[in-house]
């Protein structure tokens, strides 16, 4: 697998030269397994990614939403290909919220939010609001399958961790879960095992976190924690908060790998071979 990251920032996008290197864009993740393409998270790093798959149409996608807090639905919008007629999106949502997926970003674009709504997006669409642990499998294009498994993690009206397995191997997107005061989150654990790369919230360090408590956040010693329990090979400090700088984020990294050997935070333009 090819794991590409396009917007590696939570909350909201955070340009401006404190920024150029980690980037500015909200969540979003592509994974290529065979010839299989997969999205996590539609955060505004879509829209470029959008930009490389128009040279590749047509194409069909399987975009997995985490949940749908702004930073990781505002680029649908503004992903080209799903305007394009003949390209097909397969859409994965489906955590503990009131309204389903395909509601959600058809009302982020309805009036008075957006100047087109989500109907004159000419792609096909197919929408899948997923059960929690229930896997999925995919057609990867080369004789194989990809596998993808849910599991609920803790975030205000919920948010989805996902696994995804191919070829033996296994990488895991966990964004936006705050871990439990005084014990493990064990279904993360469970999830990443075995992992080749858990891709953890590390929105904070530990100093912010206590300010923080309740937003939904962690921190890259609760998934060093959970990369040790999990035995995972390479962890990724993703989801970075807005205020912290180019300089905030590599001092993070640099202090994350006192606690866990494989460390790397993420940031735009990013590539794992797995
Ligand atoms: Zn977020
Ligand atoms: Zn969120």
């Amino acid at each position: 697998m090819q794991i590409t990251f396009w917007g590696v920032r939570g909350s909201i996008p955070a340009p401006g030269p404190q920024t150029v290197q980690i980037g500015g864009n909200t969540s979003c993740v592509e994974v290529r397994a065979g010839k299989a393409i997969l999205v996590f998270d539609g955060g505004t790093g879509l829209r470029m990614l959008g930009k490389k798959l128009l040279k590749e149409m047509p194409i069909t996608a399987h975009m997995f939403f985490s949940h749908v807090h702004w930073d990781h639905i505002q680029g649908f919008p503004f992903f080209e290909p799903a305007f394009v007629a003949g390209n097909e999106f397969h859409l994965y949502g489906g955590n503990n919220v009131s309204r389903t997926l395909e509601e959600t970003l058809v009302g982020q674009m309805d009036h008075p939010n957006f100047p087109v709504d989500l109907g004159s997006m000419a792609a096909k669409m197919t929408f899948l609001d997923l059960a929690e642990g229930v896997p999925l499998d995919i057609d990867d294009g080369a004789g194989g399958t990809v596998r993808v498994t849910s599991a609920k993690g803790n975030h205000p009206q919920g948010v989805f961790a996902f696994r995804v397995e191919h070829g033996g191997k296994a990488i895991v997107y966990a964004t936006d879960t705050e871990h439990y005061e005084g014990r493990v989150d064990q279904k993360l654990v469970d999830l990443a095992k075995g992992a080749s790369v858990l891709i953890y919230d590390s929105q904070y360090t530990p100093e912010e976190y206590e300010g923080k408590k309740g937003w939904g956040h962690s921190t890259y010693e609760e998934g060093a924690k959970v990369a040790r329990l999990a035995g995972v090979q390479k962890l990724v400090l993703f989801h970075h908060d807005p205020t912290q700088s180019d300089d905030a984020v590599r001092e993070k990294e640099r202090r994350a790998k006192a606690v866990f050997a494989d460390v790397v935070a993420a940031h735009e333009g990013l590539t794992l071979e797995v």
